[in-house]
């Protein structure tokens, strides 16, 4: 599936492709030029103003979601990177993904097989922990559905995340 290109600037979809350009964080991006403002611009796929790279970014949300502690990814870090991340760092790395993907997948509009892979995770904040509700397409591994909830398991969020399962088709 193709998530449709829209200028930066007038959110214009009438753009083409204008070669490759050197980003400070993201290696070489595809420059789009947008015919309707004639402006050239390189798409925000949501990590643009993040200071860190994606890979960085991703594997450190990949480690929390396999149910490691936010100090253990802190702690793998230390480890093996040479540039040290806070635990509060990767918490929030994993706040912002997720409202990301939230965004993306109330966008996008795929064949789902109908078999989903539903679990939520909890995030540790301390005092109160998050809930992270996510529901994966078994065909695709597609996410369809995502929740994200500053309260405990509760009835109401899981009839939300059920009706937005339900409304992913
Ligand atoms: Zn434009």
């Amino acid at each position: 599936m193709e998530n449709k290109v829209k200028c930066s600037y007038c959110k214009s979809d009438a753009v083409v492709k204008r070669g490759l350009s050197q980003t400070q964080h993201r290696g070489k991006q595809q420059r789009y030029l947008c015919k309707n403002c004639e402006r050239t611009f390189i798409p925000d796929f949501g990590f643009w103003k993040m200071k860190n790279n994606e890979a960085k970014i991703t594997k450190a949300i990949d480690l929390y979601f396999s149910n490691l502690s936010s100090r253990k990814v802190r702690n793998n870090y230390r480890r093996h990177e040479n540039t040290p991340v806070s635990h509060v760092t990767v918490l929030d790395w994993c706040r912002k993904y997720t409202l990301k993907v939230q965004k993306y997948v109330n966008h996008f509009t795929p064949q789902l097989s109908g078999e989903y892979y539903a679990d939520e995770t909890e995030i540790n904040r301390g005092k109160n922990n998050d809930i992270f509700w996510c529901s994966v397409d078994w065909g695709t591994r597609f996410i369809n559905a995502t929740l994200y909830s500053p309260f405990a398991q509760n009835m109401a969020d899981a009839k939300e995340f059920m009706q937005r399962i339900k409304q992913s088709g």
